[in-house]
């Protein structure tokens, strides 16, 4: 794709925390975007926070208040992204290339106005293609933007991808490269399973379920928007240059790349950032999972997978799971509900987590869970709670027992 002004390609790259954590790092990123910049292209880079900033400004706020006002920790999250946003500028007119940093506000990422979980509503890429037309370098803070009411906010923890692909979209770029401390999409988490192998591609459909189950090298909303607006993306090491994994259709994935074999399973992902929560003892009458849910809903609590078993004697147990970070809101809302709805008791196990496999073959082929569970029981591993759907198998257990999950589950179908 092409400035309207000048025909120039455009270039979109994201570089994530570990890959900006330092002064060296930024100018690494630095020397590199220039290469990018002297081949004719035009760049617009987005980062995220430095190294662990996001974690730190967290603690920071932890050590003042139990449960700070959402706006208040958009107006503390976002700064992370400007340290980084403008040291990187610096370190590229040091290079000798003219370059500006921008906000997500200034950059045109418009959102709606829930804090901490924003969703986009628009980017007006103007501003970004008038720099780039004047042969600036732009570079962009991930993971924020801001409210009609002009209120800043932020996308959730990993938001730098989403941004980054939504700016991709708003200036008319047909791919966007993702640049991290991996080299790629594996079978699995590299962190855990000792022999992955490097995926040279995946479909947008794979790629979207492996993210939503705890596969944090993409978010799983860069995903949906890139699946929607046809962008490519691709993901690969910020310090190498090597061919990484490019996440595009399925159609495009087969042509380009072929498939020795129908592929089972595309991977394996695993989150142990997971809460399970139980409403045992509730009167099995029409309108109270409604009503649990409908609570946590208005509340942007996300719930990842749900359970009620069958009723006995009138009374029914409702089990779920929530990302950890949303727990301090799931307890307010539970603790006031579950008298009024007449529950026995309120039950949060934070010691779990999930192990899923992901791929066509989960639809296709028979056998596929069995194997699952098989390989789970042999490692002595108990299953808590169980959810499928066409592409995916995902399993509670304990979190302590979760990295031996994952490899066994990883050795069954993918070694
Ligand atoms: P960044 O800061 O660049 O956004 P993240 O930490 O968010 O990086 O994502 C990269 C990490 O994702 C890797 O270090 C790796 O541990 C983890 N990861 C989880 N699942 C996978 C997978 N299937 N393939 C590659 N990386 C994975
Ligand atoms: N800095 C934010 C975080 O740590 C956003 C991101 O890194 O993508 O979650
Ligand atoms: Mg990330």
């Amino acid at each position: 794709m092409s400035t309207p002004a000048n025909n120039t390609p455009i270039l979109v790259q994201k570089y994530g925390g570990t890959s900006v954590a330092t002064a060296d790092h930024i100018r690494r990123v630095a020397k590199r975007v220039v290469v990018e910049k002297r081949k004719g292209k035009a760049v617009v880079v987005v980062v995220s926070a430095m190294g662990k900033t996001t974690d730190e400004l967290i603690s920071l706020s932890r050590e003042l208040s139990g449960q700070p006002a959402r706006r208040e920790m958009d107006m503390l999250l976002h700064a992370g992204e400007i340290i980084s946003a403008s040291l990187l500028a610096i370190a590229l007119e040091e290079e000798g290339e003219s370059a500006v940093s921008l906000t997500g506000s200034q950059a045109g990422m418009i959102t709606d106005d829930t804090h901490m979980q924003a969703r986009i509503e628009e980017v007006e890429g103007e501003k970004i293609l008038g720099h780039l037309t004047s042969g600036r370098v732009v570079v962009i803070t991930g993971f924020q933007g801001v409210s009609r009411q002009n209120e800043i906010t932020t996308l959730g923890r990993g938001g730098s991808d989403t941004s980054a692909v939504a700016f991709a979209v708003g200036i008319g770029a047909r791919q966007c490269e993702i640049l991290t401390d991996v080299d790629g999409v594996y079978t699995a988490d590299p962190r855990i399973v000792e022999n992955p192998r490097k995926l040279p591609w995946c479909s947008y459909d794979e790629m979207l379920e492996m993210a939503s189950l705890g596969a944090r090298v993409l978010h799983s909303r860069s995903i949906e928007i890139a699946r929607k607006f046809g962008v490519e993306l691709i993901v690969s090491s910020s310090s190498e240059e090597m061919p990484g994994t490019l996440v595009c259709s399925s159609e495009k994935g087969r042509k380009e790349f072929g498939e020795m074999e129908e592929v089972l399973i595309r991977g394996v992902a695993h989150n142990a950032d997971v809460a399970k929560v139980a409403l045992l003892g509730v009167p099995d009458q029409p309108g109270i999972a409604g009503s649990v849910f409908e609570t946590l809903g208005t509340h942007s609590v996300n719930i990842l997978l749900i359970v009620q078993a069958e009723s006995h004697e009138g009374h029914n147990d409702i089990s779920f799971l929530v990302s950890s970070e949303m727990l301090g809101q799931v307890r307010e809302d539970l603790e006031a509900l579950a008298d009024k709805i007449g529950a026995s008791k309120l039950l949060v196990d934070e010691g779990v987590g999930t192990v899923s496999v992901v791929g066509e073959g989960v639809q296709r082929e028979s056998g596929i869970a069995g194997r699952m569970f098989s390989a789970l029981a042999r490692e002595e591993i108990n299953i808590d709670l169980i959810s499928t759907s066409n592409l995916m198998i995902s399993c509670v257990v304990a979190e302590d027992s979760l990295a031996q999950a994952v490899q066994a589950v990883h050795r069954e179908f993918l070694e």
